[in-house]
């Protein structure tokens, strides 16, 4: 499957898109991981992401098009692929669907996951985050066995350093300012599934029903 994730920081586009590749074998590809591997790596694309990290503003345009455009071409796309925190702005929109176009490729749907407010911000606050391989922990409800270890590959769990209370409301002004007019825009597309998140299973469930699978 070929699918976009739409949704507010929080809103669990990480979770499901990893739930999604144990289906059938498509790829989850998340930006913000691209991004944070780039920046912990202090590669030229880490040096010229990381303050807009920092402060949850985005990343231009072009930086985010250059990785997409190359990330899209690799092999492991040909059994499909999850697009966690991609497109983000109508310009990313506008070009991926050139980019698409031009390779001949056709998505199946774009997943607006919809979640109040109040549970993302709850959330947000109480997310912590594998330093190794990118696994999501809560100190709530789903912590690791050992605190401040990741179950999975022994690495250092930690909360993201756009994780702050301050950088956590200006990520959600941005997504309200820049990405949620994408769900009109793919609304338009008449690629749209909306789905309301009372939990990650009822996202896939809504998705699989879509796709017939
Ligand atoms: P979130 O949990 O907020 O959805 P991500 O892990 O997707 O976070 O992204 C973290 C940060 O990486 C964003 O706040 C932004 O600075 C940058 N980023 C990720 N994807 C994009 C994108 N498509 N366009 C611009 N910036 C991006
Ligand atoms: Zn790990």
């Amino acid at each position: 499957m070929k699918l976009i994730l739409l949704g507010a920081p929080g809103a669990g586009k990480g979770t499901v898109a990893k739930l999604l590749t144990k289906l059938d074998g498509s790829v989850q590809i998340s930006t913000g991981d691209i991004l944070r591997g780039a920046v912990a790596a202090g590669s030229e694309l880490g040096k010229k992401a990381e303050a807009a990290m920092k402060a949850g503003d985005l990343v231009s345009d072009d930086l985010i098009m250059g990785i997409m455009g190359e990330r899209l071409k690799q092999d492991d796309c040909k059994a499909g692929y999850l697009l966690d925190g991609f497109p983000r702005t109508i310009p990313q929109a506008e070009a991926l669907k050139v980019l698409l176009e031009s390779m001949g490729e056709k998505l199946d749907c774009a997943v607006e996951i919809d979640v109040a407010r109040d549970v993302i911000l709850d959330r947000l606050t109480t997310r912590r985050t594998c330093t190794g391989c990118g696994e999501i922990y809560n100190v709530k409800s789903n912590p690791p066995k050992q605190e401040g270890i990741c179950d999975k590959c022994g690495e250092p769990v930690v909360q993201r350093d756009d994780e702050t209370e301050e950088a956590i409301s200006n990520r959600l002004n941005v997504y309200n300012e820049q990405t949620a007019p994408l769900v009109d825009f793919y609304k338009k597309e008449g690629m749209l599934l909306s789905v309301q998140a009372t939990s990650s299973d009822a996202v896939i469930d809504a998705i699989k029903n879509k796709l017939g699978i």
